[in-house]
């Protein structure tokens, strides 16, 4: 069978495994080894050299490039890299590409730590940041500048699910040599493939979709060689480096991750609909929903709509507390991407450091709640939340 015509549920569970057979563990081993001996000298110099992944495990390690090799063909990228954490992929891949005196176009709408990481270090390092809002398609062409070193960007976006037009801004970019990155996370290659669009490098947290299990931490970068190479030849340095337990978690992760995403977007579609008719909900963020303003691009860009919704709820910050309260399956806790189900309230967690003015223009109101749905039923998940909102009020 031709590797390429394969479905990408099929690859996530084959393609760690490489095309050879030979009479190998079916499960992968995890090469504890901090180093790797050599048996001479001249050995040693051509595996430092080659940079093999049997040198010394912060240079890499064999049950680390098995995660990569799969990670690498899931997004259709060359190459891929993985690290400790998603942050550990972000700050490494813009410390590798990023000097003094460059220019930076940060979208506005991103994961929290990113946001600090360009507001509060990159300055430091004098890079400049430019913003601009997710929304604004030509925002990003105007804001380029002859030294824009790169643009970073997330589709969609937390807790609003917004989303970003790929396309518009690889076209403007690649006319200006800018370099661009996107936070795929919320969205994984079996919704959206940014690098079929021009992308440069996609970073995602492995700690969500991947690992899947929420038992371990872990990041991914995926690109061209080039691009992988320059960031690795960096995380060689910051030693941001993922442990080969977790590693062989994540492997674990990957290999379910079709089914899965599946259900995450049957339950999110499912959900977010049962939401839209309840007559205690005013207003629900859902990509895949005909009433999201960017339903059009939605449908064009997302092959699924993803398990995350957001739902304002008709009262005020106590009701969703009380609401929150009554699940008894959704369980109250930060993170998404795993088998099962949580919720935040965005304006006391991850957006409670915007002022209530920011928030109101991010559109995140005080009775706004999150629920990253898990695989549970939806039958199951539509019961819990029916009878936490009507003991919410
Ligand atoms: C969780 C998350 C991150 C950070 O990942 P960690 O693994 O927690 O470091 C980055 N981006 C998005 C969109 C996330 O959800």
């Amino acid at each position: 069978m031709k590797r390429d015509d394969l479905h990408l549920s099929t690859r996530a569970i084959h393609s760690e495994r490489g095309e050879r057979r030979t009479n190998r563990p079916i499960a992968p081993p995890i090469y504890l080894s901090s180093t790797f001996e050599s048996a001479d000298y001249d050995q040693q110099i051509h595996l430092e050299k080659t940079k093999a992944d049997t040198f010394y495990t912060r240079y890499g390690n064999p049950t680390l490039s098995l995660a990569e090799r799969s990670l690498a063909d899931l997004e259709g990228a060359e190459a891929a890299v993985v690290f400790g954490s998603g942050m550990a992929a972000i700050t490494t891949t813009l410390l590798a590409f990023l000097k003094q005196g460059d220019h930076a176009v940060f979208q506005r709408e991103i994961y929290g730590g990113a946001y600090r990481f360009a507001r509060e270090f990159l300055p430091r390092y004098g890079v400049e940041v430019s913003w601009v809002d997710v929304a604004d398609t030509v925002g990003f062409e105007r804001a380029f500048r002859d030294n824009t070193r790169l643009a970073y960007l997330e589709t969609p976006t937390n807790p609003t699910l917004k989303l970003l037009d790929i396309e518009v801004v690889t076209s403007a970019a690649a006319k200006r040599g800018v370099l661009t990155f996107i936070d795929s996370t919320f969205a994984t290659p079996f919704i959206t493939k940014p690098l079929q669009y021009g992308i440069d490098g996609v970073v995602h947290s492995a700690t969500k979709y991947f690992g899947g299990h929420s038992d371990l931490l872990g990041g991914v970068l995926a690109g061209s060689s080039e691009v992988v190479e320059t960031v690795k030849d960096s995380l060689r340095v910051l030693g941001a480096i993922l442990d080969p337990h977790a590693a062989y978690l994540l492997i674990r992760g990957i290999k379910t991750i079709g089914v899965r995403m599946e259900q995450h977007n049957r339950n999110g579609l499912e959900i977010s609909r049962f939401l839209e008719n309840h007559p205690r909900v005013r207003r629900v963020f859902y990509p895949h929903l005909p009433s999201h303003p960017q339903y059009e691009l939605a449908r064009r860009q997302m092959r699924g709509g993803g398990g995350v919704v957001s739902f304002e709820i008709e009262g005020t910050l106590d009701t969703a507390k009380r609401f929150a309260d009554a699940l008894t399956l959704v369980r109250i806790a930060p993170s998404l991407g795993g088998i099962e189900s949580l919720l935040s309230i965005p304006c006391l967690t991850s957006h409670a450091m915007l002022t209530p003015e920011e928030r109101e223009q991010a559109d995140i109101s005080d009775s706004l709640v999150r629920i990253a749905l898990g695989i549970e039923a939806a039958e199951d998940l539509k019961a819990d939340i029916d009878q936490a909102l009507a003991a919410s009020t």
